[in-house]
């Protein structure tokens, strides 16, 4: 695989990440590529070094640490850059919550959210009409429709989910979540042992605040995909320990939801639990799924007994821990 140490906090959660995996017999070999702020500062626009294309396509895999985007204009998202550039059309992102060891508002959510990742809004077609007027064209197509509602059913599939839901607009926006809704339809027919259904997105949204524990796997358009996913890792309460990946035909790239956490940078305290749970993802998706298995459970093992990073830190600690700690006991539960 290659790996991306990242910004900030990156580094350590990186380390302790690698180590874990190690521990479990992971069979790791891997390249480091270089992303992130020094190469934007070099003046790579998009934030990652031109070599290091090169190294993600020869291992097809890259587990990414956070980066820090520099302020100011002019630099590009590495996110979106990737995303395009290595045909990654697939978002997934876990969101659970780990009551009673990790305070959550809604202590039973498990869901999935499948986000379509090159199309919609965000495929980047803006004009400028006249010094008032501006546009954004909504791109929706059949292959990117059908690539992502197959995933989210083959996902649903794999991983012994029972409902898939889909969210789109198409009571506005007749042609192009029309498009999507339709494919969804004809896509769920091809499944019948998983349930099927399809919500408007306003209310549909309005409920993963409500009731997330009332979904399983949800698939939708990117723009959605991307409010929804925030909407659902707020009411898990638990955005730290998500973790997410980008999958394509060729490449996958797996990492923590949150950022670079400039703030603790350096300071050891840092939860690596994110970018652990990405490297799960990862596993599974290299089919390694006993080591997978082996790792979320002493994470889980982990939590359960108490030891817990600052950020998660409750009435069910019992003893609070920095990163390197973490990992330590992380390991001694494989
Ligand atoms: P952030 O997620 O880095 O931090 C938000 C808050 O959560 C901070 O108080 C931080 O200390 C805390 N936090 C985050 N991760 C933590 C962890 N693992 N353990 C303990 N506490 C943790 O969000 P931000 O401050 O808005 O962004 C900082 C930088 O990260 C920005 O440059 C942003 O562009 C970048 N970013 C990168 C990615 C990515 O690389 N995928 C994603 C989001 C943000």
């Amino acid at each position: 695989m290659a790996v991306a140490h990242g910004d900030g906090i990156g580094p350590e959660i990186m380390e302790a990440t690698l180590r874990i995996l190690e521990a479990a017999g992971a069979p790791l070999r891997y390249d480091t590529v270089e992303v992130g702020e020094a190469v934007y500062k070099s003046g790579h626009t998009s934030g990652i070094a031109p070599e290091s294309w090169d190294t993600i396509r020869k291992h097809k895999v890259l587990l990414k640490a956070p980066i820090t985007t520099p302020q100011g204009g002019g630099y590009k998202s590495l996110n979106v850059t990737l995303r395009k550039s290595l045909g990654m059309f697939a978002n997934v992102r876990p969101v659970q919550s780990f009551a009673p060891y990790v305070a959550s508002p809604h202590p039973r959510i498990d869901l999935v959210i499948v986000r379509e990742n090159e199309e919609d809004t965000y495929a980047g077609i803006e004009h400028r009409q006249t010094t008032e007027v501006y546009q954004t064209l909504k791109l929706i197509t059949r292959p990117g429709s059908e690539a992502i509602v197959r995933y989210a059913f083959e996902y649903a599939r794999a991983h012994d989910r029972q409902r898939v839901t889909c969210m789109t607009k198409d009571n506005i926006m007749k042609l192009t979540d029309g498009l999507f809704h339709k494919v969804f339809d004809e896509i769920a027919a091809e499944y019948p042992e998983i349930e099927a259904d399809h919500r408007i997105i306003d209310i549909g949204a309005a409920l993963v605040g409500a009731r997330p524990d009332a979904f399983d796997v949800i698939v939708a358009p990117n723009l959605y995909g991307d409010i929804l996913s925030d909407i659902a890792a707020e009411a898990s309460g638990s955005v730290g320990l998500a973790g997410s990946a980008n999958v394509g035909t060729e490449v996958a790239m797996f990492e923590a939801v949150h950022g670079s956490a400039p703030d603790i940078a350096g300071q050891g305290v840092a939860n690596p639990s994110g970018l652990l749970r990405g490297a799960v993802m990862m596993l599974d998706h290299l089919n390694h799924d006993r080591i997978a298995e082996t790792v979320e459970n002493a994470w889980l093992a982990t939590l359960e007994a108490g030891v817990h990073t600052g950020d998660v830190a409750g009435e069910h600690t019992t003893k609070q821990v920095g990163t390197s700690a973490f990992a330590d006991a992380v390991i001694a539960r494989l």
